[in-house]
């Protein structure tokens, strides 16, 4: 028997991605991070879903976990966790959306989203931004309330907080109206990919006919990195 810390918490989250499982693959569940990602990888997971876990994941819960546990001492019921925020509608297509935000501050009037980093970008990334408002819009469809955002970056040695405005967020757009045009934007444009740093880290890249007919596209004088002897 392993057992090691690490064992322990790789079998945990196992078990949670499994409890998961059918509604990854049902035809009508979206999840946030999907809508801010690549079509294809939403459309393989579907098929052929992939337990995509690793020690960097692993960083960044033990981070969550702490910084849970020193809100809770803080502002006790006024913070929730991890709450599952789910919307359904019929347009543009028949879909479910969800949404996990790390913490939901109700004093603050606030839904908090933490990126533990190696590097602290020098301003917000733009997939981080779109995650944001989605659980901005999801949080104002499902419980009708307009909470702001706060994006907070963690690496080693810094830490950096950013607040934005739910209407600035969202535009003249209400949470259902966001959401709507995200869905559209997804399901109508397919983005494949939708940043070209995403294939570096996609579980399937070894199978994926969109990231391997690029490489086939590219110049063989643009993959040799390094002349030979
Ligand atoms: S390899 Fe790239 S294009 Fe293919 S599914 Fe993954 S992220 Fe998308």
């Amino acid at each position: 028997m392993n057992n090691t810390l690490t064992f322990h918490i790789y079998q945990k989250k196992y078990e949670e991605y499994l409890k998961r499982l059918d509604e990854r693959r049902d035809d009508i569940t979206i999840y946030v991070t999907d809508l801010v990602g690549c079509y294809e990888k939403f459309a393989f997971n579907k098929k052929i879903p992939f337990f995509n876990y690793n020690d960097i994941f692993l960083h960044g819960d033990l981070i969550h976990e702490g910084i849970t546990k020193i809100l809770k001492d803080i502002f006790g019921d006024k913070v929730e966790f991890n709450k599952t925020l789910t919307y359904e509608d019929t347009f543009p297509c028949k879909f479910r959306l969800k949404g996990v935000p790390d913490i939901i501050h109700h004093d603050w009037k606030e839904i908090i989203e933490i990126k533990s980093i190696v590097k602290i970008p020098q301003k917000p990334l733009e997939h981080h931004i779109k995650q944001l408002a989605l659980y901005l819009a999801l949080y104002e469809a499902t419980e009708g309330k307009e909470y702001n955002g706060r994006l907070v970056y963690i690496s080693r040695d810094d830490f950096k907080e950013y607040v934005f405005d739910f209407r600035n967020l969202l535009g003249r757009l209400k949470g259902e109206g966001y959401i709507a045009s995200e869905i559209d934007y997804f399901i109508s444009n397919k983005p494949c990919p939708r940043y070209e740093w995403e294939c570096n880290y996609c579980p399937y890249r070894e199978i994926c006919q969109i990231k391997n007919l690029k490489a086939f596209n590219t110049p063989i004088t643009d993959l040799t990195d390094e002349e030979e002897d």
